[in-house]
């Protein structure tokens, strides 16, 4: 069905169509009832306050403006949600259950830390696993996002190198197809970037590395550090990691571990053992926290007992039976602390309940499932879509449009015709290494039956492109709220805010 609706209050399929609040009110019906103004001022000498244009709607009105728009938001809670790099997978309820039991809920970082020894008991078990987990034991639980934790791992780097007299240390090395944050972070940290280029199969070669760890010096001596994605970006184990860790310890730098898809390698793979110095791990990734919508995240770094003196405070310590939150005086060598308290507690219940439910060999399990659904999505969709880079792949799988674009569908394309399917599109257009890439993330916990519908949704877009062309796709979505926007005027000419008519 096309064509506006004719009562913004009606829905169609079930699915809402939503004004903005004012748009729904009267202006002759006030939206809550007060008695006439006296015209007394309770305290003198306050300036006469005008309307301040709040909406006059009723409560029901009110109430179900938000209901509906809530709906709005797309979630892993709907369905398969196949966004490359961001890991949407399912969050267990039973995590939710130990994160609202009121020995946690209830808590406030203000309290004593005798009356929150259970709390730091967790928070001390946490740390223990993330250390056994990539074989690094210095562990800091504070930083609230993936984002976050790259900062507290680069700012780690720096205090080393600033403490050891390292000035000349500034550039860092970043391949092309690292996560924007990434080179973000490091300019961030008072670093400059140098890039090195994926080779062709898709991975980092140890040829283009050398070439980028000496061009400014033979011996790399102007190398803080390097920034590296394992699994890259391209959904593949970095082959040659071992012997650029090598190298670039050699020349001094420290190698930093963008860990946010440790789903990948966890209970398998130590980062430590191929030559992580320091990373960071996404709990709401991995450790299956929520995230998306705006809610806390939680971006723990972990990192070389060399290291672990320059981390922010505070980590938790263990004196006998007592645990306490270390303070700046406890390690006269620490960066410092990135943020007030001790880091997002509701997360580090969700993440702790996770692992110890799944046990060692669950979260071995978590990894092979990871890879094995990417792997199978790889093979059934490669029948279709040109896969840039052979297989096998880890955790997620990279196409591209090469054979849709013969017919001018393109990527973009392809994501709105998912959304037309009931889908939520993968992550498209990255990384950038490629042109029109679609980056999937089937993640461990979507049944067979999902992926299968997935695959066969996909094979019909791809037969679509072919029969129906490129007027069709451009018409789509149809059947969502919003239609085909206009990007660009979007981009151009954004409408910021909304003012009456
Ligand atoms: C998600 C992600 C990040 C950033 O994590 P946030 O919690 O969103 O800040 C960084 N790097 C990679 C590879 C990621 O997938």
């Amino acid at each position: 069905m096309t064509g506006e609706l004719p009562n913004p209050e009606s829905n169609r399929g079930l699915h809402y169509e939503e004004s903005l609040l004012w748009e729904k009110e009267r202006s002759e019906r006030p939206g809550v009832d007060l008695p006439e103004s006296t015209g007394v001022a309770l305290r003198t000498g306050l300036p006469e306050r005008g309307d301040m244009g709040l909406p006059q709607v009723s409560e029901p009105q009110a109430l179900r403006h938000f209901v509906r728009m809530s709906t709005w938001n797309y979630s892993i809670d709907h369905g398969f949600f196949p966004l490359g790099s961001c890991t949407m997978k399912h969050n267990p309820r039973l995590n939710e259950k130990m994160a609202r039991l009121s020995g946690f809920a209830h808590i406030h970082p203000m309290q004593p830390e005798s009356t929150v020894q259970g709390a730091l008991e967790l928070m001390y078990e946490l740390q223990d696993w993330l250390g056994t987990l990539t074989g690094l034991p210095g562990v800091c639980l504070a930083p609230s996002a993936g984002a976050h934790g790259e900062l507290a791992g680069m700012m780690t780097i720096r205090r080393a190198h600033d403490v050891q007299g390292n000035e000349s240390r500034k550039v860092v090395l970043i391949p092309d197809s690292a996560h924007g944050t990434n080179p973000a972070t490091a300019v961030m940290c008072g670093f400059t970037v140098r890039n090195i280029p994926t080779g062709p199969e898709g991975r980092l070669t140890v040829e283009a590395f050398k070439e980028a760890l000496y061009k400014g010096d033979e011996q790399g001596a102007d190398i803080a550090g390097m920034m590296v994605t394992n699994p890259n970006t391209c959904g593949l184990f970095e082959s040659n990691i071992l012997e650029i860790a090598d190298l670039l310890h050699e020349a001094g730098g420290y190698f930093y571990c963008d860990g946010a898809n440790f789903n990948a390698l966890v209970g398998r793979v130590r980062p430590a053992d191929f030559g992580v110095d320091v990373m960071h791990i996404n709990l709401h990734k991995t450790f299956s926290t929520p995230h998306g919508g705006g809610g806390p995240g939680s971006g723990p770094i972990c990192c070389t007992e060399e290291l672990a003196q320059y981390m922010p405070v505070p980590v938790v310590l263990k004196g006998g039976d007592a645990y306490c939150l270390e303070t700046k005086e406890d390690r006269e060598t620490t960066l410092g602390t990135l943020k007030a308290f001790q880091g997002q507690f509701g997360m580090f219940v969700r993440a702790l309940s996770y692992i110890m439910s799944h046990g060692a060999d669950g979260l071995a399990q978590v990894s092979g499932d990871a890879v094995l659904s990417a792997n199978y999505l790889m093979a059934k969709l490669g029948q279709e879509y040109h896969v840039p880079y052979e297989g096998p792949c880890m955790h997620e799988c990279l196409l591209t449009d090469k054979k849709q674009k013969e017919f001018n569908v393109t990527t973009l394309d392809i994501a709105k015709a998912l959304i037309e399917h009931g889908y939520h599109p993968m992550t498209v257009y990255f990384p950038l290494v490629l042109s029109g890439t679609m980056l999937i993330e089937p993640t461990e916990t979507e049944s067979k039956d999902a992926l299968d519908r997935f695959v066969e949704t996909m094979t019909e877009i791809a037969k679509d492109a072919k029969d129906k062309g490129e007027e069709y796709f451009h018409s789509l979505p149809q059947s969502s709220p919003r239609k085909r926007l206009d990007e660009v005027k979007a981009a151009r000419n954004p409408v910021l805010r909304w003012k009456a008519s």
